[in-house]
């Protein structure tokens, strides 16, 4: 009888066996808690006909939870030395493939087209390396894969401002980004005991649901995330005074003004106060006034 990896006993042995020892910089926290597992591969939702995709799959405590619960697995691990451990590990589930690599060089496009031809729905599933969570999630979003969801452990801080609403304290550029390609709901808080070693800080399992649609109408999102960057830079400033900083000369200040009057938007509100949809407008009127 196999016992599961993501316990303190079988995770220390294959540490052991493999003389293993954990690098800091990679983000290296590997699951031993079984409750936590069910809450993430609950969240999931998944079953034969679904592919999943897991970043980081370390010594394979949830690549095991996901190969027994979908379609195809596949998962890309940056650390050349856990290869050969995943490959015995992962020996009884020929439904994983494991990828040695970079997940943000690698082309995910590509990835998809050949690990996941015969599935149509793909979730992606990891206990994230917290160095990277941002850029990873970023590209995750905009390369706009065919991905159904995301269920991801993050740092709790991390999983706060992107599920944050307007006017909140946690709400920033990043909810924005979010929540303009997903639908995010928390779905747990989860301490630090629950891994070998423990990181510093506290963690939570985070569900993004992908849009198939974004959520407002914009002429160019590129212009749509340099307004909301611009009205972030300065946190404690209007958004008058953070767009003037960015957008404007000392020739045309007071356009801005008027521009955020005609959206509605009054000059002396701050960034964080704004809704996705207020920030549409806002882009468009700007876009509109060749700014
Ligand atoms: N999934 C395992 C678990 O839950 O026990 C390990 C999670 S650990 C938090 C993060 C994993 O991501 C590590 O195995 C680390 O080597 C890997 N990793 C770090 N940076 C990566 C990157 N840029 N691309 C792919 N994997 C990465």
């Amino acid at each position: 009888q196999t016992i599961e990896i993501a316990t303190p006993k079988r995770t220390k042995e294959i540490i052991q066996k493999h003389g293993f020892s954990f690098k800091k910089s990679l983000g290296q926290n590997f699951l031993i808690d079984q409750n936590i597992l069910n809450k993430i591969v609950g969240a999931a939702d998944l079953d034969e006909s679904k592919g999943a995709l897991e970043i980081g799959p370390g010594i394979g405590a949830l690549t095991e939870r996901l190969a027994r619960a979908a379609g195809p697995v596949t998962a890309v691990e940056i650390d050349q030395r856990l290869l050969p451990i995943l490959g015995e590990v992962m020996e009884p589930y020929p439904n994983v493939r494991v990828h040695h690599g970079d997940v943000l060089k690698l082309d995910l496009a590509e990835l998809f087209a050949t690990d996941f031809a015969s599935v149509d729905k793909v979730s992606v599933v990891a206990n994230l390396p917290y160095y990277v969570t941002t850029p990873i999630m970023m590209k995750l979003l905009e390369e706009k894969l065919p991905v159904d969801s995301i269920v991801v452990m993050i740092q709790k801080e991390v999983a706060e401002r992107m599920a944050a609403a307007p006017g909140s304290k946690d709400y920033g550029s990043l909810s924005i980004a979010v929540q303009y390609y997903s639908m995010p709901e928390l779905v747990c808080v989860v301490p630090p005991t629950v891994f070998i070693p423990q990181p510093n800080v506290e963690s939570a399992v985070i569900k993004l649901k992908v849009r198939e649609q974004p959520p407002v109408q914009i002429p160019n999102e590129k212009h749509y995330f340099e307004v909301v960057q611009a009205s972030f830079a300065q946190r404690r400033k209007t958004i008058s005074n953070n767009l003037k900083a960015r957008f404007f000369t000392k020739e045309n200040r007071e356009q801005a003004d008027q521009l955020l009057e005609q959206a509605g938007i009054q000059p002396a509100r701050r960034g964080e106060t704004l809704s996705l949809q207020e920030y549409a407008t806002l882009s468009t009127v700007m876009w509109e006034a060749g700014v």
